[in-house]
């Protein structure tokens, strides 16, 4: 089961999980078009190997190790980063779709400081 990036991703986006990720699964890269744009970043659930690096480097506590483990108002952010894909325009349009929406609909998460954001979903 692929590890989730979810939403205190989006005002941090700093990269730290590519540098340490063995299969180069998390985009877009900083060299990839779609980087600039992008919400937040976004893990291959295909080409994931479940190998947990990624989460003790994140600074904000963005990346949950399965879909189950998402909080439940996250879970559309699982789709996100199911349909992702790096240099497909369309797959990016609709997983950004999803990320906006998501935005949209959680005024009062978005308010909260990235790196208590995740907190803040706990008990939410
Ligand atoms: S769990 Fe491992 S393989 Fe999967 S995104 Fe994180 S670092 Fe990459
Ligand atoms: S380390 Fe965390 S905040 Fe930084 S890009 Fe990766 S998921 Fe986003």
């Amino acid at each position: 089961m692929p590890f989730i990036i979810t939403d205190p991703c989006i005002d941090t986006k700093d990269t730290a999980c590519v540098d340490v990720c063995p299969v180069d699964c998390i985009h877009p890269r900083k060299d990839e078009p779609e980087f600039a744009a992008a919400t937040m970043l976004y893990i291959h659930p295909e080409e994931c190997i479940d190998c947990g690096a990624c989460v003790p480097a994140c600074p904000v506590a963005a990346i949950y190790e399965s879909a189950d483990a998402v909080p439940s108002h996250q879970k559309t952010l699982v789709d996100a980063n199911a349909i992702y894909r790096a240099g497909d325009a369309n797959a990016v349009a609709n997983a950004e779709a999803i990320v906006k929406a998501h935005v949209a609909s959680h005024p009062e998460l978005m308010a909260v400081p990235a790196a208590d954001r995740q907190a803040a979903h706990a008990k939410s």
